[in-house]
């Protein structure tokens, strides 16, 4: 199906539904403005050539009406999240009332906590998988000790077996057998940002359900790569930061996704703000909290426009090509690549990502056994621009929007180089 030579690369590039998109970003280039080889979306999405035309806009009517902006605005300010909503719910797979997007993911991440991490006496453990993100497990420890648990104890570790790089679900559900009684929350990254590997959401929430926990994800690493199908899985919530794979810019604001069912559950606690107060008495400044249903109603403060408008720019190129064909390219893509690292036949290297397209985004985590980072430098030095984890990790995403069979094969050939 794959060959390994220039001309078939060329070839498939020709053929690619959505070549076109890659001239709607700005390809960084080295100093004599030779693209570099970019593989690092799964941190930093590159900026659309429209996102500067979206922000101008949003400038130029700050510029003309002042505060009047937020109704005179050519995009008014104040309902201005909402246009952003409909191409972000397809995206996660979510009615459009069950998402918003607001604050940054980390905020999210505590808010969240705050409604569905309600912990009991005798229930009041996390899970999360071992190697989640740092950030997420700062929260979870933090979330722990504020309701004065020892993070020892209440934290549960969902970890591969000795000698293996990837988590089992039969070891979740025998965590969940053992101390599901104790277990208040399920807090899990959809794919994760280490290995690549992509888990079971679905079942996952069935499953925490089962033994009456609450379920939540952090799409961080999914959001733009893969299609979480969030409603259907039936998860409590999830959070998500829009500058990885939906290129919206360094530190840009995030999502969060609040299951229907939970849409006027007035149970849980919230942190409440006064961007989460039904609009027609918001301004009225009223002394009661009545919370919009849905998402929205976990917002706090007037959002960030700019960013917004940086989102906005980002979920237009999305929108128009059409997600299920991000995605198809995606996995055209990833196995492109896995292809041709295993034609380099080289026992150093071991993929560490699911090989089963399903149980993966497009990111592929190589192991490259006795190297040192001293490898990541050269290729750094070689036009590749990828991601570098201890001990001897190169992480690569090819996104499907931007990259073309030309990088990734460029990206072997390098390594290979680099390599001997
Ligand atoms: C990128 C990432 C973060 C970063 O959090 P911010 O609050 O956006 O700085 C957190 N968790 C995961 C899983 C990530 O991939």
């Amino acid at each position: 199906m794959y060959e390994n030579n220039l001309a078939f690369v060329i070839q498939k590039d020709q053929e690619d539904p959505l070549k076109n998109y890659r001239k709607e970003f700005l390809i960084p280039t080295n100093d004599e403005g030779i693209e570099l080889v970019y593989l690092c979306g799964n941190s930093l999405g590159l900026q659309p050539k429209k996102t500067s035309n979206y922000l101008q806009q949003e400038l130029n009517d700050w510029a003309k009406f002042g505060v009047e902006g937020h109704t005179d605005a050519k995009n008014p300010w104040l309902p201005y999240h909402e246009f952003l909503t409909n191409s972000m719910a397809k995206i996660v797979g979510a009615k459009p009332s069950e998402i918003v997007i607001m604050n940054s993911l980390t905020t999210n991440l505590h808010l969240m906590m705050v409604s569905f991490y309600q912990p009991t006496k005798n229930k009041y453990k996390i899970v999360i998988e071992s190697d989640a993100f740092p950030s997420d497990k700062y929260a979870m420890e933090s979330q722990l000790k504020f309701h004065g648990y020892d993070s020892n104890d209440g934290l549960i570790l969902w970890k591969p077996r000795e000698g293996e790089n990837l988590c089992r679900f039969e070891d979740l559900e025998k965590i969940m057998e053992d101390q599901g009684d104790e277990i208040a929350l399920l807090m899990i990254g959809s794919t994760n940002y280490y290995s690549g590997q992509l888990y079971p959401l679905k079942k996952i929430t069935d499953l925490g359900h089962k033994h009456n926990s609450l379920v939540g994800f952090d799409l961080a690493h999914g959001v733009g790569n893969i299609q979480p199908n969030l409603h259907e899985t039936g998860a409590d919530f999830a959070v998500w930061c829009t500058y990885k794979y939906l290129n919206s810019g360094p530190g840009s604001l995030g999502g969060c996704f609040v299951h229907e069912r939970h849409a006027n559950n007035t149970d849980l606690n919230r942190f409440a703000g006064w961007w989460g107060h039904n609009k027609q008495t918001r301004f009225n400044m009223r002394h009661e909290f009545d919370a919009i249903p849905g998402a929205e109603g976990w917002q706090l403060s007037n959002p960030a426009i700019l960013s917004m408008a940086a989102i906005r720019a980002s979920l237009d190129l999305f929108e128009t090509a059409g997600f299920k064909n991000i995605i198809k390219k995606s996995k055209s893509l990833t196995s492109f690549l896995e292809f041709l690292i295993n034609e380099l036949n080289d026992d150093r290297i071991n993929i560490i990502t699911p090989e089963n397209p399903e149980e993966r985004g497009c990111q592929l985590s190589i192991q490259v056994k006795s190297a040192n980072k001293n490898l990541h430098t050269q290729l750094t030095k070689n036009g590749v621009i990828s991601d570098w984890r201890e001990p001897d990790v190169i992480r690569v995403a090819p996104a499907p929007l931007y990259n073309s069979y030309q990088d990734v094969f460029e990206f072997v050939q390098r390594l290979k180089k680099v390599l001997n």
